[in-house]
């Protein structure tokens, strides 16, 4: 009886300990009940870039989409994309941003414990400095290969904008780089575990390219990152879309191609052009197959307007915004 008496008052101590410790934790994690697990490193990103876009100012590195199967990073700057894949046999990296933030991105890809030596192919949205500027860098210190469309290929190699480029005149030149394989519109990168594909989108400008990330592997779970370029028709002071049919005709091209894109998960060159931070730190939707067809139709909807300016000979103001 003496021993029985003894032990059970301390095993209901421990037990009440337990359930107190275990409401405790449900009680902290509450709040957190339908978070997802990457929105710590979303709300970090989120929370260092409040108020600032700026082209080269350091942002830390974010998960995107572990859902997916996909190991994705966001590793750019406060205001332009870099986006990291680990392939399970190398890394792939989607632009670079400006050459100044080179560095910014190289550390990045260091934080998450990677090798930049690892990363196999450089990729690319479309041939302007803001997205391009640190390829010829990068090339050099990873020893990457480069890959695009011969028409953004074109542009890359003498590190200007294209001639049809409607910004043309308001863009820099940014240091020119080869490309070491060129790829046909909707061929793709077979790279480890992943299929990279590309799609020519020239809304923006001629070479556009957007890129769908899917896992290769047959019984993978059957969700895309779509990587789509910017789709915005805005151009250098002067210049008349009604006066570049072929141009018009190329952008609406390239709003259908991404209206029609697979889709689970979009980021864009800009990530404010997908209000991607907030969408990363789980204050918003991340998952969303309609995302691609919604940012179509509202690049779509903005060339409307500005051709019917146009036409009605409204004086043209300069966008500012790349
Ligand atoms: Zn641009």
């Amino acid at each position: 009886m003496t021993k029985p008496a003894l032990f059970m008052p301390r095993a209901r101590r421990s037990h009440r300990l337990l359930a107190a410790l275990t409401a405790g934790a449900l009680a902290l994690l509450a709040p957190y009940a339908f978070a997802r697990s990457d929105d710590a490193s979303g709300a970090r990103l989120a929370q260092a870039c409040a108020g600032r876009d700026g082209w080269a100012e350091p942002a830390p590195p974010a998960r995107i989409a572990s859902e997916t199967g996909i190991k994705a990073w966001y590793v750019g700057t406060c205001g332009i994309t870099t986006l990291l894949l680990d392939s399970d046999d190398g890394l792939v990296l989607i632009d670079s941003g400006v050459a100044e933030a080179a560095d910014i991105v190289l550390g990045n890809i260091r934080k998450l414990g990677f090798d930049p030596r690892d990363v196999r192919w450089l990729l690319s949205s479309h041939e302007h400095h803001d997205h391009v500027g640190g390829h010829a860098a990068l090339r050099r210190t990873t020893g990457a290969k480069t890959a695009a469309l011969a028409v953004a290929a074109r542009s890359f190699a003498r590190g200007k904008i294209s001639p049809e480029d409607p910004q043309r005149g308001r863009i820099a030149d940014f240091p020119p780089f080869p490309v070491d394989r060129i790829l046909a519109d909707g061929g793709a990168l077979a790279v480890g575990s992943l299929k990279i594909a590309v799609h020519a989108t020239p809304a923006h400008t001629p070479g556009s390219m957007s890129w769908t990330i899917a896992r290769s592997a047959a019984e993978a779970p059957a969700m895309t990152i779509a990587y789509v370029d910017s789709a915005t028709t805005i151009s250098a002071k002067g210049y008349r879309f009604t006066d570049h049919p072929d141009r018009v005709a190329q952008a609406r091209n390239g709003f259908s191609v991404i209206r029609n894109l697979p889709c689970h998960v979009l980021v864009t060159p800009h990530p404010s052009a997908s209000d991607l931070f907030a969408r990363l730190a789980g204050k918003a939707p991340l998952i969303d197959a309609g995302a691609c067809a919604r940012y179509a139709a509202k690049a779509s909807a903005y060339l409307d307007t500005r051709l019917t300016q146009e036409r009605e000979d409204a004086p043209q103001a300069e966008v500012t915004k790349p």
